[in-house]
């Protein structure tokens, strides 16, 4: 059995252990997944997302570069403007020239509007006069009155059940460059729609666009943020706090944000030829998602090599200890047991006989006059003797008895299964074995004779009476002269 103090400090060095590993390996572990987090977010801000949005508004340009050409390809075509010229006579020509641009390039509406009489052509027919106090017709004058050859509107359209449609509207101009009139057409938000869808699924990000005043103007199928769609303004969203508080209004920039506990990254970029802003929003869990799972790697795998070293260290420890246990029971010069170790097998002993009835004799043996012996000879003389004679006395023994070296030159031995006849032949075998032995040191001859007590174990006995009784023994062989065995019965009860 362990001391209490040593399994204590046992405990407290593996304690100390766990804490030094356990917080060395958590601090790597969370300084490398906090770098690159840190790392992550600054690219999805300053790279990842400004690039989404490029890539999205290139995209969008592209799409509608082909209605630009085509309603620049309008503005110059030679009908028109003969047409317009001479006074827009048959208005039929006109609506049949539109509805072949409609059907031939496939765009959802095509018009002509004469400045001369501001009548509003369309493929179906005359839509209607135009008027400058009709705010729906305010596009017009807008274009009349701006430098550029063209602009891209996006408006509601009235000849479409206002459905949203991006207007490219083009300037008309006659053989001596005096406007006659706008010409274009307009092609559905669908198609930017889809766009988008496209960009959430591919990117794992929500793209929408916002209007100057915050409203929410065109998003993917799903709608924007919150499931919220077209027309609702994020000023009115729940959870959107955070964001508003960083960007009352609609502005360029990059932003990180919370929305309903989870951390958003947010690049909106200003797109003038709408007059729209470009949201483009990533959530941080599904960015970081990788890394984290590599710091639930790494942290499982710190706790594995932690519990595998501590199992190890624990298993070291516990061999080290046992070696040290050994070694505090064993004499060092005989290689016997000492006393404690005599302890802890001879207790056990003498229950095992008590228990099942068995014989067991104890036996004490004392060198005679060993003083003389280390006088005469020296000390590493005598050391030599007890050596040899500890090796004499175990050949004479069985491997169920159980000897240890008592103290100084003397020593006891208890014979299991063995009455006290027996064991007297056992004492003598040895007292005869020492005095006929020659040992030797350093060339000198060296002699001893042994003395040795004897006794049984009784009814009644226990370790210590039954030692008592054996060195009694051992003094009535000393006061006899030496060099004999004595035996000492127990007193009948
Ligand atoms: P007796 O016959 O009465 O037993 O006389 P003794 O001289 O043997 O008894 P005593 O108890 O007077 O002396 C024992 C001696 O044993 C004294 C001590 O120096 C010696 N001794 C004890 N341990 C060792 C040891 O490890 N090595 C050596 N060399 N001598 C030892
Ligand atoms: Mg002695
Ligand atoms: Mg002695």
């Amino acid at each position: 059995m362990l001391p209490r103090s040593m399994l204590h400090s046992q405990r407290s060095l593996l304690l100390t252990l766990v804490i030094l590993l356990g917080s060395g390996f958590l601090a790597t572990s969370l300084l490398s997944y906090f770098a690159s987090r840190d790392a992550i977010r600054e690219s999805i801000v300053t790279t990842e997302l400004p690039l989404t949005s490029d890539t999205l508004y290139s995209e969008i340009q592209k799409d509608l570069v082909r209605p630009v050409l085509i309603a620049a390809m309008m503005a110059q075509d030679r009908f028109v403007r003969d047409w317009a010229v001479a006074g827009e006579k048959d208005p039929q020509q006109m609506t049949h020239y539109l509805k072949e641009v409609m059907d031939h390039y496939g765009v959802f509406t095509s018009f002509f509007v004469s400045s001369q009489s501001l009548t509003y052509y369309q493929a179906k027919g005359v839509l209607k006069q135009i008027r400058p106090e009709e705010p729906r017709d305010a596009w017009y004058y807008r274009v009349r009155d701006m430098s550029a050859p063209y602009e891209i509107n996006v408006d509601p359209d009235l000849a479409n059940k206002d459905n949203l449609t991006f207007f490219i509207n083009y300037k008309v101009f006659d053989h001596n460059d005096s406007l006659i009139g706008a010409t274009g057409v307009g092609v559905t938000g669908d198609a930017v729609t889809k766009l988008i869808d496209r960009y959430q699924t591919r990117y794992q990000r929500s793209v929408y666009f916002v209007d100057p005043f915050g409203r929410l103007v065109l998003t993917g199928a799903q709608g924007g943020p919150q499931g919220a769609r077209a027309g609702e303004v994020l000023r009115e969203l729940p959870d959107f706090k955070d964001l508003l508080a960083q960007m009352p209004n609609p502005q360029s920039g990059s932003y990180r944000y919370e929305l309903s506990g989870h951390a958003h990254f947010l690049n909106v970029q200003y797109i003038p030829e709408m007059n729209w802003y470009l949201f483009v929003d990533k959530r941080e869990d599904g960015a970081l998602g990788e890394i984290r799972q590599s710091l639930y790697a790494n942290l499982s795998i710190c706790l594995a090599v932690m519990v595998l070293m501590l199992v190890l260290l624990n298993r070291v420890i516990r061999r080290f200890q046992l070696r040290i246990e050994a070694l505090a029971m064993v004499d060092s010069l005989t290689g016997l047991p000492n006393r404690r170790g005599f302890d802890r097998i001879a207790l056990n002993a003498v229950t095992e006989a008590r228990r099942e009835h068995k014989a067991l004799s104890a036996m004490l043996l004392d060198l005679d006059h060993f003083k003389r012996l280390n006088d005469t000879h020296g000390h590493l003389a005598g050391d030599e003797v007890l050596t040899g004679f500890a090796d004499d006395v175990r050949r004479c023994l069985r491997g169920s008895d159980i000897i240890c070296r008592w103290g100084g030159e003397e020593f006891i031995i208890l014979l299991q299964d063995t009455n006290s006849s027996g064991a007297r032949r056992v004492a003598e075998k040895i007292r005869l074995l020492a005095e006929q032995h020659t040992y030797v040191f350093t060339g000198s001859p060296l002699q001893v004779t042994v003395s040795l007590g004897l006794t049984e174990l009784h009814p009644g006995d226990t370790l210590q009476s039954l030692i008592g009784r054996a060195d009694q023994a051992l003094y009535s062989a000393k006061q006899n002269g030496r060099n004999q065995v004595c035996t000492e019965m127990a007193e009948p009860a």
